[in-house]
Parts: C-alpha cells; sequence; structure tokens
C-alpha cells in the first residue's frame, strides 16, 4: 500500500471544533441555530440518516426539528409544511430528506425551500450562486470533499481534476467548486468515451457515480488523488472475493455479514494513488459535518451577518 488514506473523521471533529466556538459566540447573542428534518414515510436508510443528522446536531448544540409525515402525503401537504418552517424564525435550516414518495412533486418541493434556509444547497438560487461564484450554501458532500482536500494540503490550483458523475447533488457542484478553486476541470458521465483514459490525465480524481469499484488501478495516474463519493451496499460474494483480495479483515467481514460497503474505486487503488479517501470513513462524514456548517452559516447570514466569522 503506498496511498495516504484521506481520513474524514479527523477533518470532522476539527470542523466540529471550530463550528462549536461560532455556536457559543452565537449563543452569547442569544442566537441558537435551528435546523428542522423533514423525514416523510417509512424509509429505512432515510431513517437512520436523519437520526444521525440530528444526533450531530445534539452534539453542537443545535436545536433540531424532526418532521415525520405519513408516506401519503401529497404535494400540497407537504407544501404546507415547507411553508409553515419557512416562516418559523427558530428554523435557520431546512432539510427534506430523499427520495420522497413518488406522488410527491419532488422539484416543487425543494424549491419551495426558502433559499436563505436551504442547507442542501438545492435551490436554483443557491445553485446559481453557485455558477457565479458567489456561493452562499452549496451542496454539502462537494463542499465536504473540498473540506478534506485543503485541508490535508492537497494542491487544487491549477491541478487537473476529473469529474466522475454530473449530478445535482455531487457531480456538478463538485465540478464548479473545483473549477472556482482554479483546477482545470473535466466532468464524466455515463456517455463519456474513453473513460479510463480521461481519467489517466487527473491529478484529482472525484467519482460519483453510484458504480461499485467501477475506477480501477488502470484509471489512475502513479501518485494522483482519488476521492471516493460512492456508497454502495453489495451482497455479491465473487465480488467481494476480487474486491477485498488483499483485504483479509474486510473479506472476513464480509463473509461474516453477508455484506459490505464499497465505494465506486476499486480498494486496489491503494496500491497506485498518493493519496485516497477510505469507504467508509472518508466523504461520508463530513456530509453531515458540511449541514451543520451550512446551518450555522445559514442562522448568521439570516442574520444580517458575515458568512463565517471575521478571524483574528
Ligand atoms: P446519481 O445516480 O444521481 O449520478 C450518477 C452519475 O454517474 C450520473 O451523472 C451518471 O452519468 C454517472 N455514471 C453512471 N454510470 C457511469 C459509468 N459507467 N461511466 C461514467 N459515468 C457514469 O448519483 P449521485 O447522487 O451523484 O451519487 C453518486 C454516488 O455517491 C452514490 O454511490 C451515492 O450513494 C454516493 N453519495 C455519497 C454521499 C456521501 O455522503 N458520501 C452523498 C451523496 C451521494
Amino acid at each position: 500500500m503506498s496511498a495516504l488514506f484521506l481520513e474524514g473523521n479527523p477533518i470532522r471533529e476539527q470542523i466540529y471544533g471550530e463550528l462549536g466556538q461560532q455556536i457559543a459566540a452565537l449563543a452569547r447573542d442569544g442566537i441558537r441555530p435551528g435546523l428542522a428534518a423533514v423525514l416523510v414515510g417509512e424509509d429505512p436508510a432515510s431513517k437512520i440518516y436523519v437520526a444521525s443528522k440530528i444526533a450531530a446536531c445534539e452534539k453542537l448544540g443545535i436545536a433540531s426539528f424532526h418532521l415525520a409525515p405519513p408516506a401519503e402525503i401529497t404535494t400540497a401537504e407537504l407544501l404546507e409544511q415547507v411553508a409553515a418552517l419557512n416562516r418559523r424564525n427558530d428554523v435557520d435550516g431546512i432539510l427534506i430528506q430523499l427520495p420522497l414518495p413518488r406522488q410527491v412533486d419532488a422539484r416543487r418541493v425543494l424549491e419551495a425551500v426558502d433559499p436563505a434556509k436551504d442547507v442542501d444547497g438545492f435551490h436554483p438560487l443557491n445553485v446559481g450562486k453557485l455558477v457565479a461564484g458567489r456561493a452562499s450554501l452549496v451542496a454539502c458532500t462537494p463542499s465536504g470533499v473540498m473540506e478534506l482536500l485543503r485541508r490535508n494540503g492537497i494542491a487544487i490550483e491549477g491541478a487537473n481534476a476529473v469529474v466522475l458523475g454530473r449530478s445535482d447533488i455531487v457531480g456538478k457542484p463538485m465540478a464548479l467548486l473545483l473549477m472556482h478553486a482554479n483546477a482545470t476541470v473535466t466532468v464524466c458521465h455515463s456517455r463519456t468515451l474513453h473513460l479510463p483514459q480521461v481519467v489517466r490525465g487527473a491529478d484529482i480524481v472525484v467519482a460519483a457515480l453510484g458504480r461499485p469499484a467501477l475506477v480501477t488501478p488502470e484509471f489512475i495516474r502513479p501518485g494522483a488523488t482519488v476521492v471516493d463519493v460512492g456508497i454502495n451496499r453489495i451482497t455479491d460474494a465473487a465480488l467481494a472475493e476480487n474486491l477485498f483480495a488483499d483485504f483479509p479483515a474486510r473479506l472476513a467481514a464480509f463473509r461474516k455479514r453477508g455484506s459490505a460497503v464499497v465505494g465506486d474505486v476499486h480498494p486496489s487503488v491503494a496500491n497506485v494513488a498518493g493519496a485516497i479517501t477510505p469507504v467508509p470513513g472518508g466523504v461520508g462524514p463530513l456530509t453531515i459535518a458540511m449541514l451543520m456548517s451550512n446551518t450555522v452559516r445559514a442562522a448568521r447570514l439570516r442574520r444580517g451577518r458575515s458568512p463565517e466569522p471575521v478571524q483574528p
């Protein structure tokens, strides 16, 4: 193994330390940031995500409000709930946990969130601000990737960055953030030709495909930095044998549980890359950290303060 592992947990703790100071400063002025989480229905994975977001709020002293409307809710009813949250002064951030049930018009609901409280950064106004280089509230996962790169001292300016995936939630905002940080950015997607060849030109690779272990060592220029955003649960024993050939402990854990979480990057890429994020434990922990950061930022901005506290 040659790559440096870019671990998310220590950086999350660093960010929480900084947020703790900002939250304490706001508390001295009688302000307590608040996050409302709307979880529609009973999806087990969504329940776990929302529970961890609420736990993070509690850890930091951010007020949290949990709405759990039934799976049968209509678009109109959900829009009413969002409007009520928009009106509340104790709510600085509104998070609508995705996916929403089929009968709900997800786009309408997401666009109904007050852009000033849009802590997921999905509203077109916030996307537009990001495009224009005046970012305010930015999607959490790509913001977390930027923190991971910056705080590990990975040079971004002038680097060739390849983003794999063009989703609204990860790929597109990721490409914009890297571009604004002066990387030369290429965005690849399901119709890209000669993918391995394109990716081999990269100093920084960000994989957000949702395809287990698609990125293999042939894609990677030796020494490149590889950020693996993918979260995929695998249950296929043959695939696990292949992925974990050099990782006996992970293979043993797979055999015991019958499943494992893997990224979009093959674990053997660690033999070629200069630095790589593990899955789990790389980008994942930073997504929630950036949600907390956006909530504190929204609390500041809504009260006419600067987005970040003034540095001494
Ligand atoms: P998505 O399905 O919305 O988008 C996937 C993108 O990958 C698409 O743009 C598609 O064009 C591209 N793609 C798919 N197959 C490809 C192929 N064979 N070659 C080239 N491009 C291909 O997914 P998403 O919401 O962007 O999520 C991507 C991954 O990141 C998923 O595994 C998801 O679970 C994970 N994710 C992780 C976090 C986190 O906190 N770590 C947050 C969000 C998403």
